[in-house]
């Protein structure tokens, strides 16, 4: 059983630069995309390092197991997978730590993350601030993630609408993010795939655009993963681009 995957990424219309990185590593199961802040260069150098240690741990740790001695105190509550994508996020953390010691203009940049690490039909989940992940099946569009924003907080209080959320001038408050300033909290979850399944893992460039029935009706059709992906990007542009914009999409093959 394996996965195929298409990604793109763009500027938007009112950005000159992409602080937005993103990995794809098929022969890992592994899956990355980053949302740098910073302004400048700092938001690129941020979401690199941040997608650079996470692709660097999980490549160091393919044979990992439970009863081997980790850099990151195992935690057994949960699964090896989830333990190396949380790991690879304080990896990533800890690079950013290094990186703003040792130059004072990146001080203050930080990035958002989400990855999915993908074993035969388990997914693995892991995410910080307001990268997304959701996963469409039987023309079903599910969002897998909540993001850690201010306008999220909002919505599960009741005090505002999704739709409000997306026009709010705080939409892209996140209140966490890899900074390089603490022991990171990375939230993980398990997910079980179906042959079909296809997966969106994205920056709130997509998001902030294109509503929920927007991306069912793209990650609906038929075809080429990569004319989906490039219809998530158009129709980021179409509605404005005022954001650096970037998908993954995934599809579990079928038998
Ligand atoms: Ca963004």
């Amino acid at each position: 059983m394996g996965v195929s995957s298409a990604s793109a990424t763009d500027t938007g219309l009112r950005r000159s630069t992409n602080e937005d990185r993103f990995s794809v590593r098929e022969d890992l199961g592994l899956f990355v995309v980053a949302d740098g802040m910073g302004g400048h260069a700092a938001g690129e150098v941020a979401s690199q390092a941040a997608v650079e240690g996470i692709v660097a741990f999980v490549e160091a740790t393919v044979a990992m197991s439970a009863d081997q001695t980790w850099p990151i105190p195992f935690d057994p509550e949960q699964s090896v997978n989830a333990n190396r994508l949380r790991a690879g996020f304080r990896m990533g953390n800890r690079q950013l730590a290094s990186q703003i010691a040792s130059a004072s203009e990146l001080k203050g940049m930080a990035t958002t993350a989400v990855a999915v690490l993908i074993d035969g039909l388990a997914a693995t989940l892991a995410h910080v601030g307001d990268s997304r992940a959701y996963r469409m099946r039987d023309g079903q569009l599910e969002r897998l993630t909540r993001d850690h924003s201010w306008v999220e907080e909002q919505i599960r209080v009741g005090v505002l609408s999704e739709s409000a959320a997306r026009q709010h001038p705080w939409r892209n408050i996140v209140t966490r993010a890899l900074s390089g300033t603490e022991e990171l909290e990375v939230d993980t979850q398990e997910v079980q795939l179906k042959p079909g399944d296809r997966l969106l893992l994205c920056s709130d460039g997509v998001f902030t655009v294109l509503n929920d029935d927007q991306i069912s009706d793209v990650l609906g059709r038929d075809g080429d993963l990569n004319a989906l992906c490039q219809a998530l990007i158009q129709g980021a542009n179409d509605g404005g681009g005022p954001d650096n914009v970037t998908a993954v999409v995934l599809e579990v093959d079928a038998g």
